[in-house]
């Protein structure tokens, strides 16, 4: 059963097609990897499956349902897609726990006790539990990005969609990040990553998808991804990353 289920996508900036009849689907428990050089349409992509972008044609299922293409109909399942980004967007002038409490409270209306415990096991699961009551310019950029990571999770997704989310951190603080999310992996969270950490995608990914210029080029299993021949475009695009 797909969670998620983009079925031909099209996108268009102005002139240029950014999403190029891109139909793809993430089934419960997978973790699809998302990979393509930069400006190949994975960030839009991405974008287009939490309604943050529209579409041009083409249609989005959520477990099996046709999503129509209103903001109010995005609000209600926006919480059940969650989204992690390169630049953390944490309010800076809330606490870390405040941050975490933010959309629980606001957007799907809980009750206080009941998230407060669930962030405040998340933080200790995420090794931040003495975190909670520090402000993000107080952590590092690796512990700011597992805070967006909780700040996901304790909206209980049924997926998560990650954007190249360690593309901006320190390469020792790579690693930590990285860890959280295998983690998450190996708990059977359905995610669908777009990363540049060739060694974490072949560790991690079920299947991996290749864009190039807003067109899935290649989809595989990982297994087969990595040990058959390469696509030129895939080869290209490896030693561009070295
Ligand atoms: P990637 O994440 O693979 O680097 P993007 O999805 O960010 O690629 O971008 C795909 C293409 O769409 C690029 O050519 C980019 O310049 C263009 N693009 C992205 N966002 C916008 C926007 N808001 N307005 C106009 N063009 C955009
Ligand atoms: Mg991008």
């Amino acid at each position: 059963m797909s969670v998620l289920d983009a079925q031909h996508i099209d996108k268009k900036f102005g002139e240029v097609n950014v999403l190029k009849d891109v139909s793809l689907s993430i089934e419960k428990g997978e973790v699809l990897v998302l990979l393509g050089p930069s400006g190949s349409g994975k960030s839009t992509l991405l974008r287009t499956l939490n309604g943050l972008e529209t579409i041009d044609s083409g249609q989005i299922l959520f477990n099996g349902n046709a999503l129509t293409l209103t903001e109010k109909s995005w609000q209600k399942v926006r919480p059940e897609i969650g989204m992690v980004f390169q630049s953390y967007d944490l309010f800076p002038n809330l606490t870390v726990l405040d941050n975490i409490l933010l959309g629980p409270l606001k957007v799907q209306k809980r009750e206080r006790d009941e998230v407060k415990e669930v962030a405040n096991s998340l933080l200790k699961r995420i090794g931040l539990a003495d975190k909670a009551t520090s402000y993000p310019r107080e952590l590092s950029g690796g512990q700011k990005q597992r805070v967006a990571i909780i700040r996901s999770l304790v909206m209980a997704p049924q997926v998560l969609l990650f954007d190249e989310v360690t593309a901006s951190l320190d390469p020792e603080m790579v690693r930590e990040v990285l860890m959280v999310i295998k983690d998450l992996a190996s708990e059977g969270m359905t995610m669908l990553i777009v990363t540049h950490e060739m060694n974490f995608a072949r560790q991690v990914a079920d299947r991996i998808i290749f864009m190039d210029a807003g067109e899935i080029i290649i989809e595989a299993k990982a297994v087969s991804f990595f040990t058959s021949e390469l696509h030129p475009r895939v080869t290209q695009f490896l030693s561009s990353l070295t």
